[in-house]
């Protein structure tokens, strides 16, 4: 079967949020392939077809919506050479040398890459170069993340990009802190996973000075919230020469084009 949109993880919980969410869109036909099952997938508005094999079927420049696991990385990299794929990841937790590939593929195709679908974490991104000040000031900084007691990865990859947005990417990290000799140093970032029940998730910035801190967060009421940003992605990637993108470089196209 021809598809335009190939879902990576279609069983997922992200993934059949996804898949109906850019069926809503009408963005052409949407499949799936998911490793753990194939054949009709039921969802809210009706079945979705799960490949057998996700590349046997895949027709050339389809757009792949990754919200599987690192793991399927070489097989979006095939998807890129074989087929030119073009890629829209969602998937978190990829090693240094994942990310690095996936950098290298977007020399053949276009390829957004965002840890944070949702609108109001891309915007919290946008607003953290203008939290830098508090680090300037000699604030410590700490982010305290809350999920689901599903997820895999930890630190999440919206703290990362929290911390890249800050300019603290290369600053020493420390996830959790335990033992006697444990004293917070200068310039050292904390990050404190964790993970509980059914939250969707929570992001807290934490900037503390000698007599005051600010705290700044997001709470993702429910999974539909990273959902929002995939089907403006689909767009920007489906036109977008070959590079690799962020949702702010989608933002910014969708409101280029509203003007
Ligand atoms: P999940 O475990 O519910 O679903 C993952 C699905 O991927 C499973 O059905 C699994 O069988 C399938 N899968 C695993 N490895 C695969 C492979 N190599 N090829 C094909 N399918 C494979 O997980 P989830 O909660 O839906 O999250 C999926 C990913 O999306 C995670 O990395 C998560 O951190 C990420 N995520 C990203 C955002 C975002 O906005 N970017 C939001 C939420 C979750």
């Amino acid at each position: 079967m021809n598809g335009s949109i190939l879902v990576l993880g279609a069983a997922g919980r992200m993934g059949k949020l996804v898949a109906t969410s850019l069926r809503q869109a009408a963005l052409g036909p949407v499949a799936g392939y998911d490793r753990a099952t194939h054949g009709a997938l039921a969802l809210e508005d009706g079945p979705l077809e799960l490949w057998e094999d996700a590349l046997g079927a895949l027709a050339p420049e389809s757009v792949i919506v990754d919200f599987s696991h690192p793991d399927a990385t070489p097989l979006l990299l095939r998807a890129v050479q074989e087929r030119r794929a073009r890629l829209v990841v969602g998937t978190t937790g990829q090693s240094p040398e994942q990310m690095a590939a996936l950098r290298q593929a977007a020399a053949e195709t276009a390829v957004v890459v965002a840890r944070n679908f949702s609108l109001g974490v891309n915007r919290l991104l946008q607003l953290a170069a203008a939290f830098r000040v508090f680090i300037e000031d000699g604030f410590d900084v700490e982010c305290v993340e809350t999920h689901h007691r599903h997820k895999r990865d930890a630190p999440s990859g919206t703290a990362l990009a929290l911390l890249e947005a800050l300019g603290l990417g290369t600053a020493p990290r420390v996830d959790g802190r335990t033992g006697a000799d444990a004293l917070r140093q200068p310039g050292e970032v904390g990050v404190h996973s964790v993970r509980l029940g059914a939250v969707a998730g929570e992001h807290a910035l934490l900037f503390g000075g000698d007599h005051e801190v600010i705290e700044i967060r997001h709470r993702a009421l429910d999974r539909a919230a990273f959902v929002t940003g995939v089907a403006p992605a689909v767009r920007f990637v489906r036109r977008a020469k070959p590079g690799f993108y962020s949702m702010l470089d989608v933002m910014r196209d969708a409101a280029g084009s509203r003007q």
